[in-house]
């Protein structure tokens, strides 16, 4: 009986024999084969590259194939991969033991680093951004007695029950409209609208203003594919949640320490209640955070009534290797992740438009992604990004695997660059994008191959 993998097969033949036979036996032991839904290529269709080692710019496969990386492990990896000073921070903390259970200093250090760079005042220590964020819902909920969460249809937050309607990232991906196993209790407590659209808050709020405790959102969303805020949105959420006595949750785990130093905020300067941030400040090793002022924060056990906890949280590895990642996140890191940033999607864009693509190009500080949209319109919102022709991002994005490039493999995430790209990575990409935009143009509407790489259609 054939199943959807073996369609992908058909239609891209492995050339990645030693990933191929490690898929089908991860296939027998998790679910999927992948420990995290994108991962299974399961949106662009063949076989999941299974990497073997990291350096700088470059990842390398099982089957020994090399990849500029654009992924950067889905955005920590802003120094690039096993990058000397944070390879030798975390086999030093390692060699010192893994874990106590207690507090140690380092975690005092990356707080302070955290508070001094995001302003906020302080912050407590996580092992994921889901955890950060259910986290900071609790808190949320508890200091304010209130319960309706506000998200915005696009957002991802983790894979936070109350947080997962309308999401973006892997769920956008396989095209879930929701999740089984997420209460309608649980979903009844959340209003989803629709990004950039004030409009729709003011009326919300009008209608449940004292029943909001919190509204959410991405400091600039990169989970549908890059839409950043409109100008003065961020700033419009801060002032409605103040005047119904509601708080703000502003998502940094993927923008914070990446978009600037200080994150989005370091772009657009407005106040926050509450900070989540992850990725980057982990260095590639599990580790999260949220954060706010002192007084609401106070409101966390031991000192306060809302409970959170984590055995691991802290854990001194990952805390060495998010301090020194962090520390080396000097100006220069983040004017030559700017640099690359400009370089490439400028000449992504180039090479679409000779290849006659319609596409937009869109980014926030370096995050940056390019949308199939078929007349090339600016997209604002998630029912805009999912106007996309997907076809043409699979075909663009297997031209360039192929050609050693490792894209997101899927049309709802952003390209991460990292600041190890060099001269010589950099060209790399630029000389695979011509081929991939003629694959994208071959798989425009109308000329899409037999093959149906709808993310729908791959549900088993
Ligand atoms: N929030 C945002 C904005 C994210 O992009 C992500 C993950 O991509 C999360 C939260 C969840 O973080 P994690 O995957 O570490 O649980």
């Amino acid at each position: 009986m054939s199943t959807p993998h073996d369609v992908q097969t058909e239609a891209y033949p492995y050339d990645a024999p030693a990933s191929a036979d490690l898929f089908e036996r991860a296939r027998s032991v998790t679910p999927g084969g992948v420990n995290s839904p994108v991962r299974a290529f399961r949106a662009v269709g063949g076989t999941p590259r299974f990497m073997a080692s990291g350096s700088g710019p470059w990842i390398t496969d099982v089957d020994g194939r090399r990849y500029v990386d654009l992924v950067s492990s889905w955005g920590p990896m802003i120094l690039g991969h096993a990058h000397p000073a944070v390879v030798a921070a975390v086999t030093e903390a390692a060699s010192r033991g893994f874990s106590f259970g207690t507090p140690t200093g380092g975690e005092v250090e990356l707080a302070t680093e955290i508070v001094e760079r995001a302003g906020v005042e302080q912050v407590r220590l996580v092992n994921s951004g889901t955890e950060a964020v259910l986290s900071a819902i609790r808190l949320a909920r508890g200091a304010t007695g209130r319960s309706v969460v506000v998200k915005f249809a696009g957002c991802y937050h983790g894979h936070v029950d109350a947080l997962l309607a309308a999401a973006g990232s892997g769920v956008a991906t396989l095209g879930l409209p929701d999740t089984p196993g997420v209460t309608p209790g649980a979903a009844a407590d959340t209003v989803v609208l629709p990004y950039n659209d004030v409009a729709a808050l003011e009326a919300v709020f009008a209608e449940r203003g004292s029943e909001i405790a919190v509204v959410a959102t991405e400091a600039a969303a990169g989970n549908m594919g890059v839409v950043p805020p409109l100008d003065g949105f961020n700033a419009q959420l801060r002032r409605i949640t103040a005047e119904h006595g509601a708080l703000l949750l502003v998502d940094e785990v993927m923008t914070g320490f990446r978009v600037s130093r200080s994150g989005w905020r370091g772009h657009e300067h407005y106040d926050a209640d509450l900070v989540t941030f992850g990725k980057v400040m982990g260095g590639g090793l599990p580790a999260a955070a949220f954060g706010g002022r002192a007084e609401l924060m106070q409101q966390l056990a031991p000192l306060g009534p809302v409970y959170q906890a984590g055995t691991l949280a802290g854990n001194p590895v990952a805390v060495a290797a998010g301090l020194t990642t962090l520390r080396h996140c000097t100006d220069e890191v983040y004017a030559r992740c700017d640099e690359v940033a400009a370089v490439l999607s400028g000449a992504v864009a180039e090479a679409l438009t000779a290849a006659g693509v319609a596409h937009t190009l869109q980014s926030a500080g370096s995050m940056f992604s390019v949308f199939f949209v078929p007349d090339g319109r600016a997209v604002r919102d998630y029912d805009d990004a999912r106007t996309q022709e997907t076809a043409q991002h699979t075909a663009f994005f297997h031209s360039m695997l192929a050609a050693g490039v490792y894209l997101p493999p899927s049309a709802f995430e952003s390209w991460f660059v990292n600041a190890a790209m060099d001269d010589e990575a950099v060209q790399h990409v630029l000389d695979a994008l011509p081929a991939a935009a003629r694959a994208a143009a071959a798989a425009a509407p109308g000329t899409a191959p037999a093959v149906s790489h709808d993310a729908q259609a791959l549900q088993p």
